[in-house]
């Protein structure tokens, strides 16, 4: 290449010189005459002179150029790095919040926001921080910000839910779910979030409409949506029992337990308002059905009530036609035991008792394995072997928690402990099949929040 172009002034240099020797070899003179000027010059003078001035007049174009042209161009470079900086700044801001580093992020976020006039970008870092580093009004501050944008408004109110869960102030956490439902209701954490604050706060109906909606969005699974549907229904029959609606309060009993009778709440509920409604016939038929899907202690108190039989060997016989609907569940055995117990049947009593406790007794086997030696005047060792026996038996069916495993004396719609909902089952311990969902952070947080 180089050769090339060394060729090329080569040549071009000996034209000129050439050039320069065909001028002089043949000398000619111009003479101009201009309002009594005159020029007498030589051919080859003159094209000199012709080449000067074009030289002259493009090196004037290209100071110009230059001169016109700078300022600007230094003003572009200038805003090009303030931005590059401003970018450098918010990116290393974001990983310092990755990295919890407060004053760190903080630093980043201070020096981005004045680098980048662009407030939606920097906003989130400079909340982020603030969150980080236990700034409450500047996160708030921040989040309120993001609001006025279209594009960071939805961001701002997931991190003003967060802020105001932290604070444990219930309304405005609701109040700004409420506000980011109604932006994006396809959302899944949304859709949680919001239907569990309502239910928190007891707001049934807003809650089912949640629930509806999320699951016309497919948000909500269509199991899990029918049977947290049922327990809705089973709180909101409860409200219109205690207003004293009790033809509202059936109808919504009966919908629920359509819906989900495998749920021992919706049945023990439906049962219940069937006897108050004095058609103890049709509260039988209701616990048999519920019975057979899911049985417990609680349901074959009811049947008994129903029955209105108090002879205690007749009571054998009614829970007998109870427990035929679901054999040789432990729970059939127990109902058995006891009602044979009450009636002073021992041997009955311990045969159910067996079968129920199988080779690994639970703690209420072993315990009425005691009541019924106790009462049945065996020797005080065999009694104390029983109760020491319960001592280190297996933990009972008890109301867990699915999401905080925490356990309760009586069945309830919002676990106390976490704040779910519907989450409450009656197992043993260890026997759930599945782990907390992300989206239930933040439920614990609102309601464990809530209880400080
Ligand atoms: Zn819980």
């Amino acid at each position: 290449m180089t050769t090339l172009r060394v060729l090329i002034w080569f040549a071009i240099a000996a034209v000129a010189m050439l050039l320069a020797v065909w001028l002089a070899e043949r000398p000619g003179s111009v003479t101009a005459e201009w309002h009594g000027w005159r020029l007498d010059s030589s051919v080859g003078v003159l094209l000199v002179a012709v080449l000067v001035l074009i030289g002259l007049c493009i090196g004037g174009w290209l100071l110009y150029r230059w001169i016109v042209g700078a300022p600007f161009a230094l003003l572009e470079g200038w805003g090009e790095s303030r931005k590059k900086r401003g970018y450098r700044e918010l990116t290393q801001g974001l990983a310092a919040v990755a990295a919890g580093d407060a004053n760190e992020a903080q630093r980043h976020a201070r020096k981005a926001e004045q680098l980048l006039a662009e407030p939606p970008i920097t906003l989130l870092l400079s909340a982020q921080a603030a969150q980080l580093a236990g700034d409450r009004d500047g996160a708030n501050r921040a989040f309120t910000a993001m609001l006025e944008d279209e594009h960071t408004a939805f961001l701002g109110l997931r991190g003003l839910i967060g802020q105001a869960l932290r604070e444990g102030d219930q309304s405005k956490a609701l109040a700004y779910a409420e506000r980011a439902f109604k932006l994006k209701p396809q959302t899944p954490w949304v859709v949680h979030s919001l239907f569990d604050m309502q239910a928190q706060v007891g707001q049934w109906k807003a809650a089912q409409e949640t629930l509806e909606t999320g699951q016309r969005r497919k948000v909500v699974a269509a199991d899990k949506g029918r049977t947290l549907k049922a327990l809705l229904l089973v709180e909101r029959s409860r409200a219109a029992d205690r207003d004293g609606n009790i033809n509202d309060a059936l109808a919504l009993a009966r919908e629920a337990f359509g819906l989900a009778p495998e749920r021992i709440a919706v049945t023990q509920h439906f049962a219940g308002l069937q006897i108050k409604a004095r058609d103890a016939k049709r509260a039988q038929k209701t616990l048999e059905r519920g019975w057979a899907l899911a049985p417990h202690p609680d349901l074959a108190m009811l049947y008994l009530e129903a029955s209105g039989e108090s002879d205690p060997l007749k009571r054998i016989g009614v829970i007998r036609r109870l427990v035929s609907h679901n054999e040789n569940d432990i729970e059939s055995h127990l109902a058995m035991a006891q009602a044979s117990l009450e009636a002073s049947l021992w041997g009955e009593a311990r045969r159910h008792l067996e079968i129920a406790g199988g080779t690994s007794p639970p703690v209420r086997v072993c315990r009425l394995m005691a009541e019924v030696e106790e009462r049945s005047g065996a020797e005080q060792a065999k009694v104390h072997d029983w109760l020491a026996r319960a001592a280190d038996a297996p933990a009972d069916r008890a109301w867990r928690c699915t999401a905080c495993s925490a356990q309760h004396e009586t069945w309830r719609s919002v676990c106390e402990s976490c704040g779910a909902f519907g989450t409450l089952q009656w197992r043993a311990p260890g026997t759930f099949g599945h782990v907390l969902p992300p989206e239930t952070r933040a439920e614990l947080e609102f309601a464990s929040n809530g209880k400080k």
